[in-house]
């Protein structure tokens, strides 16, 4: 077990590992072309990399962007300098695989990468506004964990995360 609540190296490489194939099924659900991510490039944070004032333990992760932009209303407005992330937040993981339900790091990171990765083509793709109002921001999250769950269906053995959510786990 980690000092702390940050990830060992070892949670790390599974968690990057579980973003390649979030990458790749997020990648063929929206029908992308095959270079997405070259071109649009995220970074994944977990906390040794995240600044003290960003860890927040009551989450699982966070789609987070980087990159100022002078007027927050235009956020119609596409702006290709923009940059998107992952921010994993360790220590509430690793408490999400304490629970009695018996999952893993690769599988809780498969289901918390995708569901990041659908944020980000949502806010790239799809005009989402990333400061939109606190209803519009819970309606997303809910057409989110929908197509995070028609991604995963069938995938590894995440059906009963996908049930989870429900039932408290924050993204
Ligand atoms: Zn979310």
């Amino acid at each position: 077990m980690t000092s702390e609540g940050f990830f060992t190296e070892s949670d790390r490489f599974t968690v990057s590992r579980a973003s390649l194939l979030a990458e790749s099924l997020v990648l063929r659900y929206f029908d992308l072309p095959p270079d997405e991510w070259v071109k649009n490039p995220y970074s994944l944070f977990t906390w040794k990399e995240t600044a003290p004032w960003l860890r927040d333990s009551n989450v699982l992760a966070q789609t987070v962007r980087i990159g100022s932009k002078k007027n927050r209303k235009s956020a119609q407005v596409k702006d290709d300098t923009l940059c998107y992330g992952v921010l994993l937040q360790d220590p509430a993981i690793l408490r999400a695989l304490l629970r009695p339900h018996k999952h893993d790091l690769w599988t809780l990171g498969l289901f918390v990468l995708t569901h990041e990765l659908v944020h980000i083509v949502r806010f790239r793709r799809f005009s989402v506004d990333f400061f939109g109002s606190q209803e519009d921001r819970n309606n997303e999250e809910k057409v989110v964990h929908k197509v995070t769950s028609e991604i995963l269906s069938g995938v590894e053995n995440t059906d009963k995360l996908l049930n989870l959510y429900e039932s408290g786990l924050k993204f």
